[in-house]
């Protein structure tokens, strides 16, 4: 059979090992697990196998992803990661959770949670110095009063988000810090914080080597149920499968041809001027894949093929001692930025290699 190109094949099954590994794991110190499905668009499928694994809820930064799942017929607490002020109607009719930092989505919340007569449960964010999402701590005791005057809302836990942006790294400090603030909380409002959710897949380090997670009792995980690998350093964790997705892509050019370009050098497809480097007559393929279908630096291909650049449908190889034809397959894992664009393409194929199970579609 001849399987379309460029596809992505998605083993169903090494992710599902990776959501129970990372479950046991999390929860032999108390911790449950959110899988974090947006870096699949929500795939359905991605969400049953996390589900089989054992996470607890399926969290997602869009909208449009949650619902593709409930469509689907997956019946698990979904929680939105990303509350857009424009799409609290829909949410409310949606989502069960919603992470929250503004008191305007709050009320607009709590008010079409009135309109359709249900109570919504929120996790408030805390910046705990990462400086994307979070509310200040200085002004968490207020927001949190607030919060708890609008009557469609329950307020089930605090969370807080390190890494993405600012790079800081989860560790026994802001931690801890967090814990308290649970603690402090808890006392001043006499409420019980179900959910203490303290971050992502960079919390894996810290999670290992503390000696006490305090109070934190949640983690949403991405990353590394998808690739095994935690996100600080991106090193493998063991025990993981780091190879559940891989792109498959087709050689439409196979030549030997000089390493440097020949005539006056302007600028390349996206503005940039680019320079080389003369390393003599070699072999070079082009793949029929380019920046419409993949972040070209997001792929590490096998054979050690060497990325020489891309534009926006064609990415081009140094096969250096490899033997490929016209019409061969070339292989690549992906990281973090290479799944997330190959997933989000309409021109790459998902192609689920081990669906028995798991209800692929
Ligand atoms: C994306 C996201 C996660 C998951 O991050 P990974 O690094 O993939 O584990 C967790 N929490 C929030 C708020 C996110 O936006």
């Amino acid at each position: 059979m001849n399987l379309f190109m460029p596809r992505i094949e998605i083993s169903l099954f090494q992710i599902q090992k990776n959501a129970q590994f990372l479950s046991e794991l999390y929860m032999g110190k108390g911790v449950s697990i959110m899988g974090v499905t947006k870096a699949v668009l929500g795939e359905p499928s991605v969400a049953k196998a996390m589900i089989q694994g054992g996470v607890k809820f399926i969290a997602d930064s869009r909208i449009e992803n949650i619902v593709r799942m409930k469509k689907a017929g997956i019946s698990i607490p979904f929680v939105l990661l990303r509350t857009p002020l424009s799409q609290t109607e829909s949410i409310i009719k949606n989502v069960n959770i919603s992470l929250n930092t503004e008191m305007e989505t709050l009320r607009k919340l709590s008010y079409h949670a009135k309109e359709q007569n249900k109570i919504h449960q929120v996790i408030i964010m805390a910046e705990l110095g990462d400086l994307r999402e979070g509310v200040l701590l200085s002004d968490l005791s207020q927001f949190i009063r607030k919060t708890l005057s609008l009557p469609h809302l329950a307020i089930i836990g605090i969370g807080c988000n390190l890494a993405c942006y600012g790079g800081v790294i989860p560790d026994d400090k802001n931690m801890q810090k967090l814990s308290e603030l649970v603690d402090s909380l808890e006392k001043e409002f006499q409420m019980n914080l179900e959910i203490i959710s303290g971050g992502n897949s960079a919390n894996h380090e810290w999670f290992k080597s503390c000696q006490n997670v305090g109070r934190v009792n949640n983690i949403r995980l991405g990353e590394s149920i998808l690739l095994g690998c935690e996100t600080v350093n991106r090193k493998a964790i063991p025990g993981l499968h780091t190879g559940a997705f891989q792109l498959v892509a087709e050689v439409i050019e196979s030549k030997k041809k000089p390493s440097l370009p020949f005539g006056k050098i302007g600028q390349d497809a996206f503005g940039n001027i680019p320079s080389f480097q003369n390393r003599g007559i070699h072999q070079r393929v082009i793949v029929a894949l380019g920046n419409q279908d993949a972040m070209p630096s997001g792929l590490n291909f096998n054979n050690k093929l060497k990325l020489l650049g891309s534009s926006s449908d064609h990415i081009i190889l140094d096969s250096k001692c490899n033997s490929i034809k016209v019409g061969d397959e070339v292989r690549a894992s992906l990281n973090y930025g290479g799944l997330l664009s190959t997933m989000t393409s309409p021109f790459v194929r998902k192609h689920f290699t081990d669906c028995n199970g798991y209800g692929a579609i």
